[in-house]
């Protein structure tokens, strides 16, 4: 049952506004509209978008108005960006939602899994959900840029949700985990340590790992894909915090002095 008290629903509201969903490319403004109205009746509130096909000025058309059936506010208070990464700014979990298992095996949650992950991490601050795009979903490279990719269970000859009905089923899963909703919150599974590098942070250190890589001749520049993207999931699965970052770019500094390269 949902708590009453005005202290739990004040914890609950808190969780909720460090919860973002963000979507990626989408075609459609109905979809973005119906979206939003999936979140704001879970009491989601914030809706980023990676270069929507409407057009930055042009998603909140009559359509996405219509689906979003008085989530307008949710879709006016939208941020729209121009890359992923800088969606992702301040974030210290992302999930990314995906249909489909990629070849690279990430580490899979249910969406029930997922929103426990979500709801116990926000409450030390940001997180996200990336949503991806109608017909082709996330690229392999945007999916490195998640520590966990999220599936809902479905007949696997029917596997792909409308983008607005997937959304639903999180933002549901969301509210379900929230502390109000008691038993089913589980404050271990929050890294809670105060410093864990925010996902600006990891791509910083990511690309100084992969510019040392190439310059030390470890990697070859044109070809290592693959290999960025396994380093990006092993470091991920470490979830350094910011003093480790830190001796790690000290390290990578070393290497390439030594190699007789600057970094
Ligand atoms: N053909 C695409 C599906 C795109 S559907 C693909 O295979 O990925 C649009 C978005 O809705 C997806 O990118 C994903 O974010 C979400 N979605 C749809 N079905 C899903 C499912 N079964 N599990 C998790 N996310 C799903």
């Amino acid at each position: 049952m949902r708590p009453t008290g005005n202290a739990d629903q004040a914890r609950d509201d808190a969780i909720l506004a460090r919860i973002r969903f963000v979507l990626v490319e989408t075609s459609l403004s109905g979809n973005i509209g119906a979206v939003a109205r999936a979140m704001k009746n879970m009491g989601l509130a914030r809706l980023a978008l990676v270069r929507p096909r409407p057009g930055a000025s042009g998603f909140a058309d009559a359509e996405a108005l219509a689906r979003a059936s008085g989530a307008d506010d949710l879709l006016q208070a939208a941020t729209v960006h121009d890359t992923l990464p800088e969606a992702l700014a301040g974030c210290r979990l992302v999930l990314g939602s995906s249909a489909r298992l990629r070849s690279l095996e990430w580490p899979v949650l249910d969406p029930a899994a997922g929103a426990a992950r979500l709801v116990a991490e926000a409450t030390h601050g940001d997180v996200a959900l990336v949503l991806g795009r109608e017909r082709t979903g996330l690229s392999n490279d945007e999916l490195a840029l998640c520590h966990f990719l999220v599936q809902i269970p479905t007949n696997p000859d029917f596997s792909s949700l409308n983008i607005a009905a997937a959304a639903q089923v999180f933002a549901y899963e969301v509210r379900c985990h929230l502390p109000g909703a008691a038993a089913l919150a589980d404050p271990r599974l929050a890294d809670s340590r105060p410093d864990l590098a925010t996902a600006e942070e990891m791509d910083g250190f990511h690309d100084h790992l992969m510019r040392t890589l190439i310059g030390i001749g470890y990697a070859d520049a044109e070809q290592c894909a693959t290999l960025s993207r396994r380093l990006r999931r092993l470091f991920h699965r470490a979830r350094p915090d910011r003093t480790e970052l830190n001796i790690l770019r000290g390290v990578l500094a070393k290497m390439a002095l030594r190699s007789g390269g600057a970094d």
